[in-house]
């Protein structure tokens, strides 16, 4: 017999699983579908963001950045260390053990809040005066009739022609995040997010990494002159990357009992180059997932790149039907997709769920790290609008001098005539912790008058954000 829900979600991620708290807290009859399958073919909630993706590369990131200080770094706080090794096989079993805290995590809040969970595929059926029918598949092979469906199944990364994921040699952000032994040349094809993260990472335990970026400017989604600090940075540390080139051809060759990745691509220049490498990753964006949905099955249209067409506040093109996350248009975020679940949920119930747009903060968990909210200088050139920048160096910042992390700099950018924030962006320490007061004031239209005239707490990375503040108006006190 079906069973009847007022809310069923389709997709356990940071969008679905949000969702279908917020719908239960709401004191809707709620269910969740997702298929994800740990080692053991058990349930694993959580999706992309705590399997493959936002959890596992921090734990990576956090514990080889623990190593890279070790080996580097701890001498100058008059730490000697010597005989240090790498167990990889424990490093990469902390991450697996971080990753399963989370799905237990949500496992358990499904229960507190009274969420039925499915596992397995979700599949629409139909849609009939009852609702819309859902077939799940899998370990739980149930019909569900839901009275309104979110959609949030995510998305795949996406392969360069020609050379599919093998996730031995060719990796996706899956197989780069369980590489068994440090690879001794490392090819990353794309310079985002996940490249520079996962480049990173294997750099700092070892790997001698090269990465190709087909876009002519490094970061062309942030700003110039963090980018351009950006750059600097990370050439220092011994990344090398390679803007402006075409791949050709990337090929797997034998060369002796081992394999080896070939990658024939085109420079800036014209010139033709070939990168041999152990293992290539490749991070060239992400492509909606609706794979088993079976979106015909109740009409639902998907736009001409394969995301769920929805408009403003979520809704699809069938009544009832609202999508949330990276399946949709928009950034492909983690916290997006939980605003736009929260935001849904809340609509189903009467109320007016909201997701604002313009503040929605970004962050590259490199080192230093790189966040920012709002809008680039190159952005308010573009658009013409008056502008008054300030920008505070972390090297000027007591707290910043004392933990010997002095990289970097927060810069804000106001209004002219009005002073209102538009936009603040930072490289340096903790940079992920330090964008959330600038989206707290964005949120509340504030002037960067109004962060200047606030007391932070000395000594404190934050003090950096309040000098940026003040060098909107030229009146910095330490610099
Ligand atoms: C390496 C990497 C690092 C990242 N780091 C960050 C970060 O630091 N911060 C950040 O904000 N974002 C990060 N992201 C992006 C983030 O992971 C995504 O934006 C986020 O996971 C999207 O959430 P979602 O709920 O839309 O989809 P997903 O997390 O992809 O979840 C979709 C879920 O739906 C399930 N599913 C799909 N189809 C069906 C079906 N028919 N039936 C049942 N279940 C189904 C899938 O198995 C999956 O569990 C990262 C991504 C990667 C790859």
């Amino acid at each position: 017999m079906a069973k009847n829900f007022d809310v069923v979600v389709i997709g356990g991620g940071p969008g679905g699983y949000i969702a279908a708290i917020r719908a239960a807290q709401l004191g809707l009859a709620t269910a969740c579908i997702d298929e994800w399958k740990n080692k053991d073919g058990g349930p694993a909630p959580g999706g992309t963001c705590t399997n493959v993706g936002c959890i596992p590369s921090k734990a990576l990131l956090q514990s080889s950045e623990h190593y890279e200080q070790a080996g580097h770094h701890f001498a100058a706080h008059g730490i000697e260390v010597k005989g240090l090794g790498l167990d990889l096989a424990r490093m990469l079993g902390r991450k697996d053990s971080v990753v399963k805290q989370n799905n237990d995590g949500i496992l358990y809040l499904f229960k507190k809040n009274k969420v039925t969970f499915f596992h397995g595929r979700g599949s629409f059926v139909g849609r009939n005066d009852a609702g819309v029918e859902i077939k799940v598949g899998g370990s739980a092979d149930e019909t569900l009739i839901a009275r309104h469906v979110i959609v949030a199944t995510g998305s795949n990364a996406r392969a360069l022609p020609g050379a599919a994921f093998d996730e031995k040699r060719i990796l996706s952000n899956d197989g780069a995040l369980s590489i068994a032994d440090v690879p001794k040349r490392l090819g990353v094809i794309g310079a985002g997010v996940i490249g520079l993260e996962m480049g990173s990472v294997w750099r700092r335990l070892g790997a001698d990494v090269t990465v190709l970026e087909a876009l002519p400017a490094f970061l062309g989604a942030v700003d110039e002159q963090i980018a351009k600090e950006a750059a600097k940075l990370f050439g220092r540390q011994g990344l090398k990357i390679s803007l402006g080139v075409r791949i050709d051809k990337v090929t797997i060759e034998k060369k002796g009992k081992a394999e080896e990745v070939r990658v024939e691509y085109t420079d800036a220049q014209g010139g033709a180059q070939t990168l041999v490498v152990d293992r290539l990753i490749v991070s060239i964006g992400r492509v909606p997932n609706t794979i088993g949905l079976n979106p015909e099955g109740i009409g639902l249209a998907l736009d001409e790149r394969g995301f769920i067409a929805v408009d403003d506040d979520c809704r699809s093109n069938v009544p009832n039907v609202w999508a949330v996350g990276d399946v949709v248009r928009g950034p492909m975020l983690a916290h997006k997709a939980e605003e736009e679940g929260v935001a849904v949920a809340e609509r189903i119930a009467g109320q007016h769920g909201h997701v604002n747009f313009n503040t929605i903060p970004w962050v590259i968990y490199t080192s230093p790290e790189i966040a920012w909210v709002g809008q680039t200088e190159q952005q308010l050139k573009a658009a013409g609008r008056a502008y008054r920048a300030g920008t505070f160096p972390f090297a000027a910042n007591g707290r910043a001098r004392a933990l010997g992390d002095t990289n970097g700099m927060v810069k804000f950018l106001a209004d002219a005539a009005t002073d209102e924030i538009l936009g603040v962006h930072i490289i340096g320490p903790f940079a992920s912790e330090l964008i959330a007061e600038a989206v707290v004031a964005m949120e509340f239209r504030a002037s960067s008058e109004d962060i200047a005239r606030i007391c932070h707490a000395h000594p404190s990375l934050s003090e950096a954000t309040k000098e940026a503040a003040l060098a909107v108006d030229k009146r910095t006190l330490n610099f």
